[in-house]
């Protein structure tokens, strides 16, 4: 008689991968991606690239990292490359949590978070929004304890779009115990235009126990090769360094990144393009009717409750794609002008 494979129980709790519907002829403002596809110079890059694929791909990402440590001002000892910064979240708390401590965050925010804390045999611990869907910092402050090692604080927030200023984040570090690790997500950073939201950055150099991720996915326009990277003190970098998957961002991934930052400014007057829209979007959709807070990012949120689901749906048979967050709310990509109507006329059509 055979014994059955049996899993770790607890990842019962993990919902299993279900592939994401695909209507046909439907545009896809789920995701957060940008509309446009890579530059001639990035694409170029790319299949030079392509002629060294029988090799494995440099390990350390050497060339990425020189290349970001010029272009950010810090130490190549600062900074990991890392499979996307989805990856990043997952290795910061294989790095930092031992069985059982505790990863802080808000809730709701990104969804890879309670993912990679399961995953990472951490215990989650979520702290609700305020009334503006913005992160809730004295909350968080409240609800950490001796085994708590690892916050996350997504700045702009994922799905709400709200963002935290300067000053707050700045008392909220001073008061964090020096030896938990606060990561600040700026995954959206390139679509902040508000000052008094900080550069993370800033707060690296003099505190150790402050790192920073960013991603390529987004305003790079490279959310199919996957890679991202973290800046924070040598030890995280290290420690980061030790649980990174072997070979796992891929050399396409490596050259169309540093490409990329060869043509920062196109890409960044991309983004500029979008924010314009965000705007643009969030008035209409105000003048609908809708509560919609305030956006620093390349998409809007509507806190629809339980009328989320019936809001995708309509969208749906309207051939746009959302993201619901049952019970919650939706997230919805600005895009293009064009798309962003047709998303528009359908979230005027809807009955409330
Ligand atoms: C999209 C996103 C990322 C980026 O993920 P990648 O793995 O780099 O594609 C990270 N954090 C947040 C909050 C995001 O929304």
């Amino acid at each position: 008689m055979s014994a059955p494979i049996n899993p770790r129980a607890d990842l019962a709790a993990l919902p299993a991968y279900v592939p994401g519907r695909s209507v046909p002829g439907a545009i896809k403002l789920a995701s957060n991606e940008v509309p446009g596809g890579p530059l001639p110079s990035v694409a170029d890059a790319i299949s030079h690239a392509l002629q060294e694929v029988n090799r494995y791909p440099d390990m350390g990402s050497q060339a990425l990292t020189a290349r970001l440590a010029d272009e950010l001002k810090v130490p190549e000892s600062r900074i990991a490359i890392g499979c996307g910064s989805v990856s990043l979240c997952q290795q910061l708390v294989q790095a930092m949590c031992a069985p059982g401590e505790e990863v802080l965050y808000a809730w709701r925010s990104f969804e890879a978070y309670p993912i990679v804390t399961q995953v990472g045999n951490a215990t989650s611990i979520k702290v609700p929004l305020d009334g503006t869907h913005t992160h809730d910092l004295a909350a968080m402050l409240a609800a950490i304890t001796p085994k708590t090692r690892l916050i996350f604080v997504c700045n702009p927030n994922n799905p709400t779009g709200t963002a935290v200023r300067r000053r707050e984040l700045a008392s909220f570090l001073d008061a964090v115990p020096s030896d938990v690790l606060v990561v600040l997500d700026e995954a959206y950073r390139e679509f902040v235009t508000d000052e008094e939201i900080p550069d993370g950055l800033e707060f690296v150099a003099d505190r150790p126990n402050v790192a920073v991720l960013r991603t390529f996915s987004k305003a790079y326009g490279l959310a199919g090769l996957r890679v991202g990277y973290a800046v924070g003190h040598e030890d995280v970098v290290t420690a980061l360094r030790k649980v990174y998957v072997a070979f796992s961002v891929n050399t396409l991934a490596q050259t169309a990144a540093i490409a990329s930052l060869g043509a920062k400014d196109e890409l960044l007057t991309r983004c500029s393009r979008i924010v314009e829209e965000r705007g643009r979007v969030r008035t209409a959709l105000i003048e609908a009717g809708f509560e919609v807070p305030e956006t620093h990012a390349n998409f809007v949120w509507l806190p629809l409750g339980e009328r989320t689901v019936a809001f995708a749906e309509h969208a749906l048979d309207r051939k746009v794609v959302v993201r619901p967050f049952a019970g919650d709310g939706v997230r919805v990509t600005v895009s293009t002008p064009d798309e962003n109507d047709l998303f528009l006329e359908a979230a005027r059509a809807f009955e409330r």
